[in-house]
């Protein structure tokens, strides 16, 4: 009875430690290992690597155990004599053994079957994210709102006769958070009116804190696109224009100033700076 059941756990033992050394005799991996796993190998390719390794030393341990749980039975079996009771209990470790061998294929089967993958380890892979940068301001841009002397981009013209020295002023007296809204307006604009020293104590000009943008020269649409812009800056408290009234804000609120307000700002957009 034990001789015919050497066949079946012999080859078991045998594939395990083959495949130990086919791991063994490849080339060094991405992994060196502290310590050298069971069967002399001392780098692997990756986890999935490490876990088949021993799960095959595992396949190896257990058909061993196999053979002696058969071998024990067969002994029990041979020595039981005339004892009924020996010989089933004898019957009952091979049979063990050899359902556990059996079952333990099978469950690689019923698994490979179900789906290939999950018998098939591979090394986890974290998924690439890919993250859509914003394109940062031209270089010139960011030089114009970083200090008092930098040049503001070349569309945004000063043009006033009433006031030739603007854009110095400008340069000298605006607020950084003031100059890096002027100086990323999405499109080019003319600029009539900016510090106003002899007009109203009470005026955001004459405090240095607004500005005029033409709009004679606009169509509603660039007006559109130069309000919007301007109410979702951050550093603007307040737009007013009598072109698109209904897009006039205050203190981050959509906000309609009134016939008055609206018709002496026909000709441009007012722009005020907390
Ligand atoms: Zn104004």
């Amino acid at each position: 009875m034990t001789k015919k059941l050497f066949p079946f756990c012999l080859p078991l033992i045998t594939i395990g430690y083959w495949l130990l050394a086919i791991g063994s005799a490849r080339a060094a991996d991405a992994y060196i290992l502290e310590n050298q796993l069971i069967g002399g190998q001392t780098s692997v390719s990756g986890p999935a690597e490490y876990i088949r390794i021993f799960f095959i030393f595992g396949l190896g341990l257990i058909g061993v155990v196999a053979l002696f749980a058969v071998v024990f039975g067969g002994i029990r079996y041979s020595l039981s004599g005339s004892s009924e009771t020996g010989k089933t209990e004898g019957k009952k470790w091979i049979f063990g053994a050899l359902t556990g061998i059996v079952l333990l294929f099978s469950s690689y089967l019923i698994l490979k079957t179900i789906n290939p993958d999950l018998v098939s380890l591979k090394n986890p892979v974290l998924p690439i994210i890919e993250i859509d940068v914003p394109e940062p301001p031209a270089q010139n841009i960011i030089n114009a709102y970083g200090s008092h002397t930098g040049k503001l981009p070349s569309q945004i013209t000063f043009s006033n006769p009433k006031y030739p020295n603007m854009e110095q002023e400008f340069n000298e007296k605006a607020s950084n958070s003031m100059r890096q809204a002027v100086a990323g307006l999405p499109i080019p604009v003319v600029i009539t009116s900016f510090w106003r020293p002899n007009g109203s104590p009470t005026s955001d000009h004459y405090n240095a804190k607004a500005i005029d943008i033409w709009t004679d020269n606009m169509t509603d649409d660039q007006i559109r696109t130069v309000m919007d812009y301007l109410n979702n800056n951050p550093a603007v408290s307040k737009t007013i224009t009598g072109r698109l009234p209904q897009m006039n804000m205050l203190f981050g609120n959509s906000h309609d100033y009134g016939a008055k307000t609206n018709s002496d700002h026909v000709n441009h957009i007012h722009v005020s700076f907390y």
